[in-house]
């Protein structure tokens, strides 16, 4: 298999809290779970969902432990038609678990054990694996999590961009600032954002690596850079598509929908919106798209979820 989307980094299971404000330090409290993650697994298990009627092929280069928690990850990828040929089995490993606590102001705490999630290694970049890339996606935080995951992203590049100059590059800078300082992420994402064709980042985000104050203005400022389009997501605002080509933002309204579970949202619309560009679909349409399949994903429990391309286009035509 030589998949034309891409991606690379950690793989998850997910454990949450199962009621709010309750601390990961209150003893005997619960979670459920686990739920498979890991933000770059959440974009390829969506851009697969969402690829269906387009004959692309999806793929993933990572690492889980030899357990049932591996297993669980691996067996929702490929059961979505994600390749997992390069996804290695690490045996001294657990596969990474990330303990998420929701709060009633929507903030999140995690307790994270990284286990095999970061010790994708520039070994696992196989060029072969890279001869028909169209797009390869790029997570913050697989840049974060570890030297080799980090590494292995720029390797990842180096190759795409080397055999077919074309390959477009997508980056969601997904900061963790609970897991590195501001300066070092803005440190590490210069050589992605350099190569990057497509940026997905949350307005705070924008900001962050624009250094300076509003959304707007920031998105406008990175845009500078030689991107070719800036996907300022909105949560349920929905997105601002800002495109090299045109003066004006293109503003597409979010979908009016129940926020059950927030977490995967913005990974589920990168990939969507992935889907939609390679379709050749207009800018507003795919704007549309991703709303929708952002919008169906917080309707649910978990990270990676199970809706189809046909459940997208039917939210997007309530539009
Ligand atoms: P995260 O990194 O936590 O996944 P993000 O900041 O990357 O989030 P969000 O803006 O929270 O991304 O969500 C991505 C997209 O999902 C939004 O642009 C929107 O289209 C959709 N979305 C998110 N939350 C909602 C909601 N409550 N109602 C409707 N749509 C939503
Ligand atoms: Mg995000």
């Amino acid at each position: 298999m030589k998949p034309n989307i891409i991606s690379l980094g950690e793989l998850l299971v997910e454990i949450m809290r199962t009621e709010v404000d309750v601390p990961h330090g209150r003893i005997g409290s619960y979670y459920k779970g686990p739920f498979p993650s890991g933000a770059p697994a959440i974009f390829i298990d969506s851009a697969t969902r969402m690829s269906k009627s387009f004959n692309l092929t999806t793929g993933f280069i990572g690492v889980v432990g030899n357990d049932e928690f591996g297993e669980g990850v691996l067996k929702k990828l490929q059961s979505d038609g994600v390749d997992i040929s390069k996804i290695r089995i690490d045996n001294s490993r657990t596969t990474g678990i990330a303990f998420n606590q929701y709060n009633s102001d929507g903030s999140r705490k995690f307790i994270f054990a990284a286990g095999a999630a970061g010790q994708t290694s520039p070994d696992d970049i196989d060029e072969e694996y890279f001869s028909n890339v169209k797009v390869l996606h790029i997570m913050g935080s697989s840049l974060s999590i570890s030297e080799n995951s980090r590494e292995s992203c720029y390797k990842a590049i180096e190759i795409a961009k080397s055999l077919n100059p074309q390959t477009i590059i997508s980056f969601d800078p997904n900061l963790r600032p609970e897991m590195l300082d501001i300066k070092t992420i803005i440190e590490i994402s210069k050589p992605v954002l350099d190569k990057t064709t497509i940026l997905f980042p949350s307005g705070e985000e924008a900001e962050m690596l624009a250094g300076v104050k509003g959304e707007v203005k920031a998105c406008r400022k990175l845009l500078k850079k030689g991107l070719k389009l800036v996907v300022l997501k909105q949560g349920k605002e929905g997105c601002s598509i800002f495109s090299s080509g045109l003066v004006d933002e293109i503003r597409v309204p979010g979908f009016e929908v129940e926020e059950i579970d927030p977490t995967g949202a913005g990974d589920s619309f990168d990939g969507a919106f992935i889907v939609g560009y390679l379709a050749g679909w207009d800018l507003k349409r795919i704007g549309m798209f991703a709303n929708a399949a952002g919008a169906l994903k917080v309707q649910f429990l978990g990270p990676m979820v199970d809706s189809t391309y046909e459940e997208v286009l039917k939210l997007m035509e309530t539009a």
